[in-house]
């Protein structure tokens, strides 16, 4: 324990050092001056997860998309950010005043008196856009004609449980694991997995609360994990490729799971699926757990839900198939889109062809969804689409029951959702899916937008 923290004071002096040779300056980003605006090459999730919230105005990148986790994180907690700044960090200076639009994607350095006016007006807006949506706190989400839907949020870490609670969410949709093991320095324990799980499922007290077994890979590294380098982590050895095949590992995380479900509505979701065999061996381990705990006489529902993460084009496929063994499923469009389209969330040299309106997208989200609803299983959505107030009408028309969005968006997700009639819904539906391309489909959504 000793050893390790010195690393870590070690390892800073080594930043420190080189940062002294390069001519360069250290920032910690955990502790900034109030109305900060972070601007730098690349942000990483534990970087986001480590800045000061309450003094970081907004956020300027040079690379990421809007659906890489440090624009998820950022979305979060509510900070303005726009990635992909081609020389961001040459172009702006320290010091200089800049204003980020996080909605329009744009970014101004010494703007002219005229435009700060503008903008200053535009935050007072949106501010106030803002609170006319607190007429939706406290109320069930409807469809236009009466329709029950699920809105709950996605969720980071358990203290996003209390913000989740704060917006008003009706559970949680999508807890991503893990963010717990990037931010420990070694593999966490049973215990300090079943105190974060837990703490959840109280807080959210007999709302559901999906959480995503182990999602390593890709973006999210894990250093102590020691993982091999590959040439395409993204579509390597990762999610329920690696848990599966480090058993005793992943049971450790199964059992926690197990029993926080003693202490709430607790559901294990699968990330990365790809075929039916994936989701009876993580099965097949659920039910070794089950007896371990058993033997252990440790209290956990037996009935606790397995679902999965429908976010390839394998999944896609076998949508039906998986329905049968899955007791949900939730459609992860972030990597969805990606895996469809062959094109990386976060590379923006190709962001023209990473987006929802693809109809090859549109096409493999009505699958999913009709293949789910015929087994009668709930679909529900965890990806950034959720939340996209043009797609809205079409997630209701193809059946979605679930929408798992940022905290921040719940309030306007029930506001559109209570817009749409399902007769509404359908017939827009239905013409959006005779478009041919992703611009026409934009357009046409946006023009239907109440
Ligand atoms: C997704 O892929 O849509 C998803 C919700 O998971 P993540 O963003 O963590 O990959
Ligand atoms: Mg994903």
């Amino acid at each position: 324990e000793l050893f390790r923290e010195r690393a870590a004071d070690v390892a800073d002096v080594k930043t420190g050092l080189l940062a002294d040779l390069l001519g360069k300056q250290v920032v910690d980003l955990s502790s900034l001056p109030e109305n900060s605006i972070v601007v730098v090459e690349e942000l990483t999730p534990s970087m986001t997860a480590d800045i000061d919230k309450e003094n970081v105005a907004g956020i300027v990148t040079e690379t990421g998309g809007r659906t890489s986790h440090s624009a998820i994180i950022a979305r979060a907690l509510e900070i303005p950010a726009v990635l992909s700044v081609a020389d961001a960090t040459k172009n702006i200076k320290s010091g200089e005043m800049v204003i980020v639009d996080g909605t329009l994607g744009k970014v101004i350095n010494n703007p002219e008196d005229d435009v700060l006016e503008a903008y200053r007006a535009k935050a007072k807006s949106y501010a106030e856009e803002k609170a006319a949506l607190e007429a939706y706190r406290g109320k069930e989400t409807v469809t236009g004609d009466g329709e029950k839907v699920l809105l709950v949020a996605n969720i980071g870490n358990p203290d996003d449980a209390n913000v989740a609670a704060e917006h008003d969410a009706e559970g949680v949709g999508l807890f991503r694991s893990e963010f717990l093991f990037m931010d420990a320095k070694e593999l966490p324990t049973e215990d300090e997995q079943f105190a974060a799980y837990q703490k959840v499922a109280l807080r959210m007290k007999d709302e559901p609360v999906i959480i995503r077994t182990l999602d390593v890979g890709g973006d999210k590294e894990i250093p102590y994990l020691n993982l091999k380098k590959e040439e395409n982590p993204f579509m390597g050895f990762r999610a329920v490729r690696y848990c599966p095949n480090n058993p005793e590992q992943y049971k450790v995380q199964l059992t926690a799971l197990l029993r926080a479900s003693a202490f709430g509505d607790v559901k294990i979701m699968l990330p990365l699926v790809t075929t039916l065999d994936e989701v009876r061996q993580a099965k097949a381990l659920v039910e070794e757990c089950k007896k371990d705990l058993d033997e252990r006489g440790v209290a956990y529902n037996k009935d606790i839900e397995v679902g999965t993460m429908i976010e390839t084009p394998a999944a896609s496929l076998i949508a039906d198939d998986l329905a049968e063994e899955c007791d949900f499923f939730s459609i992860g469009t972030n990597d969805l889109i990606g895996y469809t389209m062959c094109a990386d969330r976060g590379n923006d040299r190709v962001s023209y062809l990473y987006t929802v309106y693809q109809p090859a997208v549109l096409r493999s989200l009505k699958r999913i969804i009709e293949s789910g609803r015929e087994k009668g299983i709930m679909v529900g959505m965890c990806g950034e689409a959720a939340a996209d107030p043009l797609l809205i009408p079409v997630l209701l028309s193809f059946g979605l029951n679930e929408f798992s969005v940022s905290a921040p968006s719940i309030l306007r997700t029930r506001k559109i959702i209570s817009e749409w009639t399902k007769e509404e819904a359908d017939a827009l539906t239905e013409k959006v899916m005779k478009l041919k391309t992703a611009t026409e489909v934009k357009v046409m959504l946006q023009a239907a937008q109440k």
